[in-house]
């Protein structure tokens, strides 16, 4: 379980004043659950998913991850968290260009275990999002946009994580990749996966559980078939 308690965040502007990006937002994500989010460009949809995965600190408030409050947890303890616990797909892939594809997914673990079995990992990952095999050798420049994405889906999973934060994983895809990636995200979930997602299509959205809309600063939850 994962719970968001008072979490507020500002950033500093030029002119030193704080800029508010939420206050206040409280929410539980339960094991298994797929949350969804909705919101406007800019009202702090990554910014929210970051502090989260422990990636960004927050002003006040705390993110607990079964009990415990990341933002208090030694720092390597919270690397851990984010490495091991969570898997995050990143809006813009962050795929490194100079490294193939099997390298890509592998890299998170790189030196957690032997390599053989990284690699074997990463072969069975890639081939269930879809990945064929002649791709494996490739450079990320190499690959479309979905291909991109799905071989980001696998990364994220290469350390078998619990939960799974994704921010607009389907945002500059085609119908055809969305519905593939989609479809994928489907099948983490019915393996019990926690699953906590920005997005911007709503027929994407409507597939969680719940749905919550992000919009001046407050977590507003307008349900899955509200939409
Ligand atoms: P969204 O993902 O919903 O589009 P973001 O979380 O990226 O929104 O950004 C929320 C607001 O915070 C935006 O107005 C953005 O310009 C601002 N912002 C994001 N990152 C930073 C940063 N590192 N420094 C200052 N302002 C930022
Ligand atoms: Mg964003």
């Amino acid at each position: 379980m994962i719970e968001i308690k008072y979490l507020k965040k500002t950033y500093s502007t030029i002119s030193s004043e704080k800029f508010r990006v939420f206050d206040d937002i409280s929410l539980v994500i339960h094991d298994g659950q797929w949350c969804s989010i909705i919101g406007p460009s800019g009202s702090g949809k990554t910014t929210f998913l970051n502090c989260v995965a422990g990636l960004l600190h927050p002003d006040e408030g705390e993110v607990l991850y079964e009990k415990i409050s990341i933002y208090n947890m030694k720092e390597k303890e919270r690397n851990n968290y984010r490495r091991l616990q969570i898997g995050f797909v990143f809006q813009d892939f962050k795929l490194l260009p100079h490294y193939s594809v099997l390298d890509n997914v592998i890299l998170p673990l790189y030196y957690d275990e032997p390599k053989r079995e990284l690699y074997s990992r990463a072969r069975n990952l890639l081939t269930q999002v879809g990945i064929s095999e002649d791709l494996f050798n490739r450079l990320p420049e190499g690959l479309s946009g979905g291909e991109k994405q799905r071989v980001a889906i696998a990364r994220a999973l290469m350390a078998n994580p619990k939960v799974l934060i994704c921010d607009e994983p389907t945002g500059s895809l085609d119908v055809a990749n969305r519905n593939k990636v989609l479809e994928i995200f489907l099948q983490l979930k019915q393996k019990g996966l926690t699953i906590l997602l920005v997005t911007h299509d709503e027929e994407v959205a409507k597939q969680g559980d719940v749905t919550y809309r992000l919009n001046d600063g407050q977590l507003e939850e307008v349900g899955g078939n509200k939409l």
